[in-house]
């Protein structure tokens, strides 16, 4: 049995933290770190670490990640009156690097989901109707996920928006049942939103 130090347990450990990355692959990163970064690499490594975690929250207008209080994109006046409603910031990169959609974003944190105890307080749409009416918005895509929860979310919102005059729609899925948008590529993305329905 090899008894490795303390200090590269713990740092494999901290790499096992990632999604994907198992026992074999933490072990080879922190012989990478150990035997192949310098110690210059290594300090900006742990400083960015810090700097990003403590810097990078929640847009306080539409939830996206962001150094500022309010993200560039709530700043940007020549944005449609459209918003888009997506699971994740991640899901908003996915959509803007198609340069197909030019409205603005809303992003919830995830979805409804009643079996893991997360309801619609959960996943801020809480300032949404607020923000139809402040920034007189038209259109509101709801481009949640095809899972079950993605739906039963889109299902959820477009019934709370009842009470507004904005038009709902539902992006098109030319994408694969469950699929994430995240890991979809631009030309479906661009057909998904093309084949959006009024709902
Ligand atoms: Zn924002």
């Amino acid at each position: 049995m090899i008894k490795y130090p303390d200090s590269f347990k713990e740092l494999a450990e901290c790499f096992e933290m990632y999604p994907g990355i198992g026992p074999k692959t933490a072990e080879r990163l922190t012989f990478f770190t150990l035997l192949n970064l310098d110690d210059e690499s290594v300090e900006k490594f742990s400083k960015s670490l810090k700097k990003a975690k403590d810097n990078i929250k929640q847009c306080n207008v539409c939830g996206m990640l962001t150094d500022q209080e309010c993200c560039h994109l709530c700043k940007d006046d020549t944005r449609e009156k459209k918003i888009m409603v997506v699971e994740s910031t991640k899901d908003v990169i996915a959509f803007e690097k198609t340069d197909s959609y030019h409205g603005k974003y809303h992003v919830l944190n995830g979805t409804i989901s009643p079996l893991d105890g997360i309801g619609p307080e959960e996943i801020h749409l809480d300032n949404l109707i607020q923000r139809i009416k402040n920034e007189n918005i038209l259109e509101v895509i709801l481009s949640t996920s095809s899972s079950i929860e993605g739906e039963m979310t889109a299902l959820y919102i477009k019934k709370m928006l009842e009470e507004t005059d904005v038009k709902v729609y539902r992006i098109g899925y030319g994408l694969p049942a469950g699929a994430n948008i995240e890991y979809a590529d631009e030309v479906t993305l661009i057909k998904a939103l093309e084949g959006k329905k009024e709902i």
